[in-house]
């Protein structure tokens, strides 16, 4: 979502002449966009403020003034302890708050060299009129694109710190959704990865305005399957008591919808969901899944893991890695637990050593990385459809992603730069997949299964 809401600056500074540079030396103002998520991202904020006050008191030797804008969930739980620590930082706004940049930016250089230092523009307001309303139209980049559908969380699980950085929960209306996903269609892309900090909470209004008109994620998913151009959809990050049969039934009946789906489970054990207030347990995780496979019979999952929370025993645990190793996630992040401020796991008693969290979290990866590495391999001779998306370091060479997001380099001519194309696939590695051109290029691809290539 961070890389959604910082290209959406973007374009919110576009109008008042604003453009990308390479690197902040050159740039006459530096936005960080900041992740609270866990401590070590918001860690990396006070490091990097500091390289910019350099680079801020050269470029005035030499006459150059330098805007420092500190944006994001970092922003909005530090507020103005961000200024007091580094004042030489200009303007400290929230992810709600951004639609204003020119505004502050305006401020800014009226108040000029004459801003009294500590005087930075604070703006962390959780605004009644959304953001969305007051943002230019998107313009497309590239061929897949972030779309944002849904902000916030009301779920407060214990460790987490969404609900109080984001707010709310909060769905953008079925038109405006709409409306986003044609302009950047018609601006060439052709994948959109819906976003929200909960995406499956979705409810949006079908008629803008319209109290009562709601509908979920799997309505949504089925009209924007209609769009000209649109040939992959996906969605993240959903949560499992969110799965509703709507959703569900979507994956099998809307072909665009990619066999994929990011479903973080976070533990393998009740108790410790419990606590984390999740909401839901192994089983009906488990159901949720079944569902889905009936569904979709192709469908690959991947995973979100905390380990270490406060009171995870050994017992829990393994309970855990026999998770990972029941449902074989084609690919999964984890993490050590991260005690936030003013979240309930942060107080709890029983907080795990550090150097157990490391042991468990070094266990846990080795599996899931094997279990990455299984599929990767299981997946080589298969003929499956690639959106060629980058161009590779090799002369000549396309990089795309497959259905299961699986980087694959392919030697391609330049005019499928941009396109689906059917690869069969001949090298696995670890993060990465090598394939050749097959068969023919015509699409919209079959993309509902991987075909094995008869011998
Ligand atoms: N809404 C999603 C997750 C959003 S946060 C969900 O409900 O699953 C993304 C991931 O960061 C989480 O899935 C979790 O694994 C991790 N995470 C969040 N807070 C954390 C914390 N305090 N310490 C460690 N990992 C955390
Ligand atoms: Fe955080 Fe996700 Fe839980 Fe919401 S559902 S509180 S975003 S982990």
């Amino acid at each position: 979502m961070n890389v959604y809401d910082s290209d959406r600056m973007a374009d919110v500074l576009a109008p008042i002449g604003y453009v990308a540079t390479d690197g902040p030396d050159d740039a006459d103002m530096v936005i960080i966009n900041t992740c609270h998520i866990r401590e070590k991202a918001a860690e990396k904020l006070f490091s990097e403020l500091g390289r910019l006050r350099n680079i801020k008191e050269h470029r005035l030797e030499h006459g150059k003034a330098t805007v420092i804008a500190v944006a994001g969930c970092v922003a909005q739980a530090e507020g103005a302890e961000i200024i007091k620590r580094a004042p030489y930082v200009d303007i400290v706004l929230g992810p709600q708050t951004y639609h204003r940049l020119p505004e502050m930016v305006a401020r800014v250089s009226r108040a000029g060299k004459g801003r009294q230092k500590n005087k930075g523009i604070l703006d962390i307001e959780f605004p009644d009129e959304p953001k969305f309303d007051h943002l230019p139209e998107v313009t497309a980049k590239g061929f897949s694109a972030f779309l944002s559908v849904q902000e916030g969380c009301d779920k407060f699980c214990t460790f987490c710190v969404v609900p109080y950085t984001r707010g709310a929960e909060f769905s953008r209306p079925f038109e405006d959704v709409i409306a986003e996903a044609r302009a950047v269609a018609a601006g060439g892309v052709k994948e959109i990865t819906l976003l929200g900090q909960n995406v499956n909470a979705y409810h949006g209004e079908t008629v803008k305005g319209e109290t009562g008109s709601e509908a979920g994620l799997g309505r949504l998913i089925r009209q924007l399957a209609e769009i000209d151009g649109i040939q992959r959809l996906r969605y993240t990050t959903s949560h499992p008591a969110d799965m509703t049969e709507d959703l569900i039934t979507a994956h099998g009946d809307v072909a665009e919808l990619m066999p994929f789906l990011h479903l973080p489970i976070q533990s393998g054990s009740d108790r410790i969901l419990s606590r984390m207030n999740r909401h839901h347990r192994i089983d009906d995780y488990r159901r949720v899944v079944d569902k889905l496979l009936m569904a979709r019979p192709d469908l690959k999952l991947s995973s979100d893991f905390i380990v270490g929370f406060p009171g995870e025993s050994d017992k829990d645990f393994e309970a855990t890695m026999d998770l990972a190793r029941e449902f074989q996630f084609i690919q999964a992040y984890s993490f050590k637990y991260s005690p936030r401020p003013g979240t309930p796991g942060a107080l709890m008693q029983d907080q795990i050593p550090e150097a157990l969290q490391s042991e468990r979290l070094a266990a846990l990866q080795a599996l899931l990385e094997q279990n990455q590495i299984t599929f990767n391999q299981q997946c080589v001779d298969s003929v499956v459809p690639v959106l060629f998306d980058r161009h590779g370091r090799k002369d000549g060479q396309l990089v795309g992603r497959t259905p299961y997001m699986q980087p694959v380099h392919v030697q391609a001519p330049p005019n499928l730069f941009g396109q689906i194309a059917a690869a069969k696939l001949t090298a696995a590695h670890a993060n990465s997949l090598g394939g050749e051109l097959a068969g023919s290029v015509n699409h919209p691809m079959p993309t509902s299964e991987i075909e094995r290539v008869s011998a």
